[in-house]
């Protein structure tokens, strides 16, 4: 049967995809992915095909890869972080209904709120909750009641998505519904970049980061009740007193 790999390639550099990732991607004869992450790739995979859309050409970018496939090649789509959060692996099985003879295997990767997390210290060691910012494919109004159950339950949230240039001022928006429930000096982290050119990371309060502008390649945390800072990293206590044992 023909196989495509949905692989999520991690957050940026080589080290941080999984062996399983890498060795998938060694087996196969074509790469398809978005411009950005496939030349993240051609300097480990240079031999291979690559085969590559812009963004927002998702629909196509799917159906390029199971084109490729029913010619009997073995193929990989490639997302950054892990595929199937904010990826393409939903969409490549709502597409893989027309191809029922092509195999889809899900390959995990380091999503950006765990490669982030690792760079600000320990942000989620609590119950968390992942929420993007885009309303591309969400309408904003779902996005807002989402955003405030969130912080009426107190979750760390780790916000993707954050801004675009039409979507300038959704952070700020966001932190205004965050206000509600949380209070203003709750620990909250910036990290761009992660595990590419250009790291780096920020921890400031939730007042400071509604004033923050922040761009689409930073993942946004937002800390529980909690939530503090030890030594120059956002902590999250797991919840237990090491005194009671
Ligand atoms: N599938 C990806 C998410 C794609 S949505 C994953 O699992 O990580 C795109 C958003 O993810 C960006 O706007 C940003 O918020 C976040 N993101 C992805 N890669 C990132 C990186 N290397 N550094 C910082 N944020 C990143």
């Amino acid at each position: 049967m023909n196989k495509i790999y949905v692989i999520g390639i991690g957050p940026g550099s080589y080290e941080q995809m999984t062996i399983k990732a890498a060795e998938a991607l060694k087996k196969c004869d074509v790469i398809v992915g978005y411009t950005v992450y496939v030349d993240l790739l051609r300097e480990y995979f240079g031999e291979k095909e690559f085969l590559t859309t812009p963004m927002r050409q998702e629909v196509r970018r799917c159906e390029m890869a199971f084109e490729e496939a029913a010619k009997g090649r073995t193929t990989a789509m490639v997302c950054s972080g892990d595929a199937g959060i904010y990826g393409m692996a939903g969409l490549m099985y709502e597409i893989g209904e027309k191809y029922p003879d092509i195999e889809l295997e899900i390959i995990p990767g380091v999503t950006a709120a765990i490669g982030g997390a690792a760079v600000l210290g320990a942000p989620m060691s609590h119950d968390c909750c992942l929420i993007s910012l885009s309303d591309l494919l969400t309408p904003w109004k779902k996005i807002e009641k989402r955003l405030l159950a969130a912080a009426q339950a107190d979750f760390v949230i780790c916000l993707y998505n954050p801004s675009s240039k039409k979507r300038a001022d959704y952070l700020d928006k966001a932190c205004d519904l965050m206000l509600r429930y949380k209070s203003e000096d709750t620990v909250c982290g910036v990290v761009k970049n992660i595990a590419r050119e250009g790291e780096a990371m920020q921890i400031l309060s939730l007042k400071e980061l509604q004033k923050t502008a922040v761009d689409m390649f930073s993942t946004v945390f937002i800390g529980n009740c909690d939530t503090k800072v030890i030594d120059g990293k956002m902590v999250t206590p797991r919840g237990y007193r090491y005194e009671r044992d």
